[in-house]
């Protein structure tokens, strides 16, 4: 039986992952991006939530689907080697009458089955986070609540998808869908047509356009920005926990967090965009300044404006109502909605995956799947840095380019650049671009105090030399994304010669 999945997210991923596990199924990983994980999945809060936020009469899936993704991140994180932390979180009550709100939400947490969740009072929450902001009344603690490194997860979990048979297809656009007698037949794409029984849409902020290609056109999806900040690794103060204020109805909640990286991060916003305005992740200055008085709020006092090193924004994929589209369709049999995926959709994503595969694929279509009596669960996941010093000595004596520093402030190798970069030609990876770099390494590289300017450009002369591609043409991540770095006369000519073409 041929599976199409359509989307490299964490989604798609997942389901690539689980799907991985069974016999007999010739599974192709769809992205139209040059790697996995470059959509949503990349620009998020990354914490894995515990599961209390969702009321569960008017979002069953996401109530249900959250704590179950929660726990599977648990084992998940350990076998395929993606940093992870378990700090839980503090729903700070700012104010006396925010613990009623706080209230709410542990109710929520007793109905969902949350383990551990209570409310604390002024002096417990300060004793669990001694920089709360000193004023505040108590909070909601829920010890369940996890941080992932969110940009290794995708490329993480498609690179153990193909260890178990799973066919990886970048850079691979679907531009129509297949459906003869009411069945799926294939996907159309810029790279020919590949057949397929199942297909399942898992495209993000574009999932409304895959549904339609199929005829299944009842929504649509539109974003949802949120912005950020982050502070320089040695900024203070830094929070243990993850700090957020009880939901109003101007905000679902700013958090401050520290990240695995070490850095302080601050945000996000959430500004309903246009449903064309798909691609618009700029930062605004109102947004930025919203977050600040925010954050403000919530710990005793922020670092100084001096010490952010970035601002980004990334874009939820809001279905309608909130209500998350995982459904297996009878017209046309055989195509499978995981559309507009947004918040809690990380947390959920493994727990997504075997609702498709056991209720919908298993369950709805009455495809009966068999274990495959051998499964890999585990990736390697090699980072110099976290290796004890005498560990470190011998893989610089078997392999001196792990005694090479090629980012000064995360201290990463071009050994570790190296293993990378044949990790991604493995893993079916067409274009070894810098993002691909940026989100395989422990610490991550050109995310540190410089924000690359020292070491991008060491990374770009290696995935250059190593991959045969002229300095100039190295890109961000992808076609359109050049640096745009080298002999500028190079870069004159070649551009003259790409016009006349
Ligand atoms: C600001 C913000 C904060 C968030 N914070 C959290 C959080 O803290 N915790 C949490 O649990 N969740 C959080 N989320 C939600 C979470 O990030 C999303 O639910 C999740 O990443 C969605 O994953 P996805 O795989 O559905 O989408 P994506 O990651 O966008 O994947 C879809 C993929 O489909 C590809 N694609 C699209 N069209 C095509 C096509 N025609 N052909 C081939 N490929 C195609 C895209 O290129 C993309 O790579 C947050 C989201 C945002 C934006």
């Amino acid at each position: 039986m041929k599976v199409v999945i359509i989307g490299a997210g964490v989604v798609g991923a997942s389901i690539a992952r689980v799907l991985s596990q069974y016999e007999g199924l010739e599974i192709h990983l769809l992205e139209k991006n040059a790697d996995a994980g470059l959509g949503v999945s990349k620009a998020n809060t990354s914490i894995l939530h515990p599961g209390h936020e969702d009321e569960p009469d008017k979002y069953p899936l996401r109530a249900k689907l959250c704590i179950k993704g929660n726990r599977l991140w648990y084992q998940w994180t350990k076998e395929l080697g993606i940093p992870a932390k378990w700090p839980g979180e503090l729903m700070i009550a700012v104010e006396e009458e925010d613990m009623k709100v706080a209230e709410h939400y542990l109710e929520l947490a007793q109905r969902n089955g949350v383990p551990g969740v209570r409310l604390v009072d002024h002096d417990e929450l300060l004793k669990l986070e001694p920089n709360a902001n000193p004023n505040a009344a108590g909070a909601l603690w829920a010890p369940t609540a996890g941080l992932l490194s969110a940009t290794m997860a995708a490329p993480a979990l498609v690179e153990n998808a193909v260890e178990n048979g799973v066919r990886f297809h970048p850079e691979t656009e679907v531009t129509g869908i297949k459906i003869e007698k009411g069945e799926v037949k294939g996907v159309e794409t810029n790279r020919g047509f590949i057949e397929a029984d199942i297909v399942i849409n898992a495209a993000g902020l574009y999932s409304d356009k895959i549904s339609k290609m199929a005829g299944i056109d009842y929504f649509t999806v539109h974003p949802r920005k949120g912005e950020y900040f982050i502070f320089d690794d040695d900024a203070e103060p830094k929070v243990t926990k993850i700090v957020h204020q009880t939901p109003t109805p101007i905000t679902k909640g700013v958090y401050v967090i520290t990240e695995l990286n070490g850095g302080l991060m601050i945000g996000p916003t959430a500004q309903d965009l246009p449903e064309d305005a798909k691609e618009d992740t700029s930062t605004t200055r109102e947004g930025l300044e919203f977050v600040w008085e925010w954050a403000q709020k919530l710990i005793k006092e922020l670092p100084p404006r001096s010490m952010v090193i970035r601002t980004f924004a990334g874009l939820r994929p809001e279905p309608p109502d909130g209500r998350w589209i995982i459904d297996a369709y009878d017209d046309p049999w055989g195509f499978i909605n995981a559309a507009g995926i947004r918040s809690p959709g990380f947390t959920s994503a493994p727990a997504i995956a075997y609702y498709i595969v056991e209720e919908l694929i298993q369950g709805k279509l009455e495809i009966k799947l068999t274990r495959k009596s051998h499964w890999n669960p585990y990736r390697r996941a090699l980072f110099f840095k976290s290796l004890p010093p005498e560990k470190q000595n011998e893989l610089i004596k078997k392999n001196p380019a792990y005694g090479r520093v090629v980012c000064m402030c995360r201290g990463i190798t071009e050994g570790d650049i190296l293993d990378v970069i044949n990790r991604m030609k493995r893993m079916g990876v067409k274009t070894i671009t810098l993002d691909g770099i940026k989100m395989r390494t422990w610490p991550m590289v050109m995310a540190g105090t410089c924000q690359g300017s020292y070491c991008r450009i060491r990374i770009a002369n290696i995935i250059a030399r190593e991959t045969g591609t002229p300095l100039w043409k190295v890109t961000l991540k992808g076609k359109g994304t050049e640096y745009g770095i080298g002999d500028i006369k190079v870069l004159l000519k070649e551009g003259v010669k790409e016009n006349a073409e």
